[in-house]
């Protein structure tokens, strides 16, 4: 197999040192090492999002841990605030589980405003909402800072935030914004292999948990912590202890090596690149000014070149590229700049990318 750059949001490219990491040994699940394995990866974990919440881990993608949100924090009603195929997913896990919900979808390209939340969170229905962080499909970020100070009025109401595509990217003051429920998978921003899930949960959120009655099994959040307060830190069933031990690498690369807030920057850095490359090449944005993210752009194909054309091109000359998602396939597509990609590769990707729409 060929192996080929990935630039689409997810998986990413996994450093070697991580890879390396997921082949370490294996532990007994239940021995010491990995309960301080799994301790030292959560007090990490806690600074990457700046909270002092118990973290979670989940062996399963990203969708696990929003179902499990979902199912352990709706007693009443849940408003999916969606800006794209994302949002739309929690819409989908409530229907699936028989939790009621209303979908608040806006024009894919716009983000959730403030003022929208607090429309919908001032009728009294609910007692929990959904947010992306940041929208994969549309490349949209979403003003959680802002939405943070109105949810502030209400204090009964629990916010389930998706940071899939965000989290370690684009920074979160979990604590600071009070979310409730922040959960991401290991394979966009944090540069790991895929199949592994983390989730930051509020003292408050598990105390609401306690009042649904059906949580399931291998989703219930009172059992995973259950198994977290005992030893303590264990794992309700067998972890997938490879990602454990990549993760212990990757965190102490971000924390000690990159640092958080260059990390950040870096993302930061890697859009301005990639608009400054959209302008230059007679391309649009999708996602409304302002609103942009820094781990993925969505390019409106104004051009109207043939994208999967380009995506085949691209192929052959080593790289994955990202069409548009769902609806959007070939109306757009995009460009990751996540996880632990530098400038230089991205600039190459950027150049390679202009060579073949000429020949297109
Ligand atoms: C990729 C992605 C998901 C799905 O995550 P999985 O780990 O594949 O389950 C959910 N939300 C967002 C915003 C994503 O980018």
């Amino acid at each position: 197999m060929e192996q080929k750059k990935l630039f689409i949001p997810g998986p990413v490219d996994v450093r070697p040192e991580v890879l390396e990491a997921m082949n370490t040994p294996m532990i007994g699940h239940r021995s010491q090492d990995a309960s301080e394995l799994q301790k030292r990866i959560s007090e990490k974990l806690q600074k990457v999002f700046f909270t002092q919440n118990q973290i979670l881990l989940s062996t399963s993608s990203g969708l696990g841990l929003m179902e499990a949100g979902m199912r352990s924090l709706t007693t009443k009603r849940v408003a999916v605030f969606s800006v794209g195929a994302f949002g739309n997913k929690w819409a989908d896990i409530a229907k699936r589980n028989n939790i009621p919900y209303d979908l608040i979808e806006v024009d894919w390209g716009d983000p959730i405003t403030p003022e929208l939340v607090d429309e919908h969170l001032s009728s009294g229905k609910y007692d929990a909402f959904t947010i992306q962080h940041n929208e994969t499909s549309t490349g949209v970020t979403n003003p959680l800072n802002k939405i943070s100070a109105v949810k502030q009025k209400y204090p009964d109401v629990y916010w389930l935030v998706d940071a899939v595509s965000a989290a370690a990217g684009i920074k979160a003051e979990v604590d600071n914004w009070g979310i409730d429920f922040y959960l991401t998978s290991t394979q966009k921003a944090l540069g790991l292999p895929p199949g592994f899930s983390i989730a930051a949960v509020s003292e408050r959120a598990f105390k609401h948990a306690e009042e649904v009655e059906f949580r399931g099994r291998y989703f219930d959040i009172l059992l995973i912590k259950k198994y977290i307060d005992k030893k303590p830190y264990q794992y309700v069933s067998t972890p997938s202890l490879p990602h454990m031990f990549a993760l212990d690498k990757q965190l102490d690369y971000i924390l000690n090596e990159e640092g958080l807030e260059n990390r950040f920057a870096r993302h930061k850095e890697l859009r301005d690149l990639t608009h400054k490359w959209v302008m230059e090449n007679g391309f649009e944005f999708f996602a409304k000014e302002g609103y942009r993210s820094a781990t993925v752009t969505a390019v409106k194909n104004n051009r109207n070149i043939s994208v999967l054309d380009l995506k085949k091109q691209m192929a052959d000359r080593g790289y994955v590229m990202a069409p548009g998602y769902g609806k959007l396939k070939t109306d757009t597509f995009r460009i990751a700049h996540m996880a632990d990609r530098t400038v230089k590769e991205l600039v190459e990707y950027l150049d390679t990318l202009s060579q073949e729409i000429e020949k297109l």
